[in-house]
């Protein structure tokens, strides 16, 4: 199959809707990472959705949407929690996660009776949305197992060839997917770590809004069921910032004969070894991570990563808990 690479203009837009309707499969912006876009009420498309990714079907996928009313055609229940959120996090890095109505078949929430909605902040995202005027079932557009795309052209990497086409817009501006929101039992509860944190939630919400996997639990995370994330090198995760210990590392991976690289929040502390910035703030190591690391795998055959997010810390902020548990995901759990 031949991709095309569509822009945001009126006749490629109204070309994405035809072939989103036609049960095509297309790469498309958001604010958090690229997605994969399938007609959600389309069995058949969505179905592709797994196969062109090599993704597990018990491993649901999210329902996006371009205007709030949609929510209530999709969920079965609507709750008072949920409408605080619709009403002041959605546009946002959020999905929540609702009992759902027969429109939405088992296909798309791998056979579970709740669904993931999601309205995306981006515009881009939401012309792409109301141009397919049905809602559009989507995960990441990268392959099974590999670091979410944050560009068209890391969409273009992992599926030229595999879809019908790719809308090529901006730079995701937050860098790791959404915040997963479960508002389906009785008390509200954080799936997956995103840029909206579960303080503000829990704030939001006045109730204590918990994270389901603690992200420093090898146990508990989910990335030991499914290899997420991961670069094709192997890669360490170092939580204190200690300088000593990481160089001591460093110099023990260069002696065995490696080309290792330091991820570090400042890279100038290291002078002599291959060191590499991983951003001034959460925020910034949240945009750059997954880009960062699909460009540090080509260049060098060992990461040697480090993340301090205590409070008080330059990476103490609402993407922070996100930020880590991507990095527990990346490294398979190897904490130095
Ligand atoms: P992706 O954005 O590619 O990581 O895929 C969507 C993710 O959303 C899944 O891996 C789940 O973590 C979450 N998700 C989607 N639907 C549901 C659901 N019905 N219940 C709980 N989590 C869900
Ligand atoms: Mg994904």
């Amino acid at each position: 199959m031949i991709t095309k690479y569509l822009h945001f203009n009126e006749h490629d837009l109204s070309l994405a809707g035809e072939l989103i309707r036609a049960g095509e499969l297309i790469g498309f912006p958001t604010e958090t990472v690229y997605g994969l876009g399938a007609n959600a009420l389309d069995e058949d498309a969505v179905k592709k959705t797994y196969a062109v990714k090599g993704r597990p079907a018990d491993n649901p996928l999210i329902v996006h949407i371009y205007d709030k009313s949609q929510v209530y055609d999709i969920a079965a229940d609507v709750n008072d929690y949920a409408k605080t959120v619709i009403e002041h996090v959605m546009p946002g890095p959020i999905t929540i996660v609702l009992p759902k109505q027969g429109l939405i078949k088992g296909i798309v929430t791998a056979g579970l009776p709740s669904v993931a909605i999601r309205m995306p902040e981006s515009t881009e995202a939401r012309q792409f949305l109301r141009a397919a005027a049905v809602p559009v079932s989507a995960p990441s557009a990268n392959l099974s197992g590999r670091p979410s795309p944050t560009t068209w052209q890391r969409v273009r990497e992992d599926m030229d060839g595999r879809i019908a086409a790719v809308l090529c817009g901006a730079p995701c501006r937050v860098g790791i997917e959404s915040t997963v929101l479960d508002l389906s039992r009785t008390e509200p509860i954080v799936l997956r770590p995103g840029a909206v944190s579960a303080e503000y939630l829990s704030e939001l919400l006045g109730i204590h809004v918990g994270v389901l996997t603690d992200p420093t639990s090898k146990v508990n995370s989910p990335g030991i069921r499914y290899k997420h994330y991961a670069p094709k090198v192997p890669m360490v995760l170092e939580l204190d910032d200690d300088r000593d210990k990481l160089s001591a590392y460093y110099d023990q991976k260069a002696a065995e004969g490696c080309n290792p690289v330091l991820w570090v929040q400042n890279p100038l502390r290291f002078g002599g070894r291959n060191a590499v910035g991983m951003g001034i703030n959460a925020e910034a190591a949240a945009a750059n991570l997954f880009e960062t690391m699909r460009k540090l795998e080509t260049q060098y055959d060992f990461i040697i990563a480090s993340f301090c997010w205590r409070k008080n810390t330059l990476y103490d902020g609402p993407a922070s808990q996100g930020v880590l548990d991507r990095l527990m995901r990346a490294c398979g759990h190897n904490i130095i």
